[in-house]
């Protein structure tokens, strides 16, 4: 992608533990467009936010990170700490699913957006002041002189998600990266916060990397998806396609998942089976398990593969898949 903003490469992150290293990302690779929408989807524990705390240069020491990460052509994996500091609220930044975890209850909110001002850029206190009152209008927070000075705990759920995005936005960020942002919120301030991140991003042109498990925020507010499971992305395309021809067995269970309107009471469907462990995972595709179509070569980890210029899939049932894998035309038979 020749205008890419942000782009990993093999991307593997492991999690030391007692029992073995936990494999949470295995070999990813995708490349995020400036000023797009990209939604990273997948069930909870797929390795999702672990890969965007990876680009962050946020997870604990017992995780190992190899591969590559480039943001604006600059690699990440192995920067110096202080260099990645001061890439953080600053050319990137991040919204997490819970406010009050993100916002010092010591602080007014105020003073919290002021600070990350004044921790990035040379500037006074009153202009630091200023540029806070003006996000916090900007995300929608009303008089925002009057509620400049308040503690966190002193507006509702969805405010301090607008706050934490304003936090967010305060030095301009080429890149956000929002994980679960409206999770813990109810559907109406939900939407409100999607409207947000859309005028957001048509305003000021900021790329958002938006983590959910919750394809209907995907299909609400995002340019292209990619499927994560058990550390591994198994499909990208435009949100239009992905409802259209989903075209890998998890993201076509996945949405056969989906409620409808008019669902007869106990006749939703399930994907039968578990999430490998990830401490030991199956050799080759991670999803064989629960997989329908399961076959002798699923023992093989399937390459990501253009099935068209906006579809990757990484399955051995795509020509595809099987064209980038025996690039000779050597590919054994059985696809459907
Ligand atoms: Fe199923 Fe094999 Fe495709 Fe994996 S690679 S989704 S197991 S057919």
């Amino acid at each position: 992608m020749s205008d890419a903003i942000l782009t990993l490469e093999h991307v593997d992150v492991g999690f030391a533990t007692d029992d073995g290293t936990v494999s949470a990302v295995s070999d990813v690779s995708l490349s995020v467009a400036s000023g797009e929408i990209f939604g990273l989807v997948g069930e909870s524990g797929c390795g999702k936010t672990t890969l965007a705390m990876a680009t962050m240069g946020l997870l604990p020491a017992s995780a190992t990170v190899s591969g590559s990460v480039r943001f604006q052509g600059r690699e990440l994996v192995g920067l110096a700490p202080e260099d990645l500091r001061r890439l953080r609220g600053d050319r990137i930044s991040m919204v997490f699913q819970d406010p009050m975890t993100s916002l010092d209850p010591a602080f007014s909110i105020g003073e919290q957006i002021a600070e990350t001002i004044t921790a990035h850029r040379n500037v006074q206190r009153g202009q630091a002041r200023d540029r806070a009152l003006a996000l916090l209008a900007d995300v929608g927070i009303p008089e925002p002189e009057r509620r400049y000075g308040d503690a966190p705990h002193r507006l509702s759920g969805g405010m301090r998600q607008r706050v934490v995005i304003a936090t967010a936005l305060a030095n301009e960020p080429a890149l956000m990266l929002a994980d679960e942002p409206t999770t813990a919120l109810d559907v109406t301030i939900q939407s409100q916060i999607l409207d947000l991140l859309r005028d957001l991003r048509q305003r000021l042109r900021t790329t958002i990397v938006l983590i959910t498990h919750d394809l209907g925020v995907i299909a609400q507010l995002c340019d292209r998806v990619g499927v994560m499971y058990a550390g591994q992305l198994v499909e990208i395309a435009t949100v239009a396609e992905i409802f259209r021809a989903p075209r890998h067995p998890y993201t076509q269970a996945l949405l056969a998942a989906l409620p409808t309107q008019h669902q007869e009471p106990g006749s939703l469907r399930v994907i039968p089976g578990r999430v490998p462990n990830l401490i030991d995972p199956p050799p080759g595709c991670r999803f064989a398990s629960r997989c329908p179509y399961v076959m002798d070569e699923c023992t093989i980890v399937p390459p990501l593969a253009h099935e068209s210029a906006d579809h990757l899939i990484a399955c051995w049932l795509s020509e595809a898949t099987r064209a980038a894998a025996h690039p000779a035309g050597a590919a054994t038979g059985g696809a459907a």
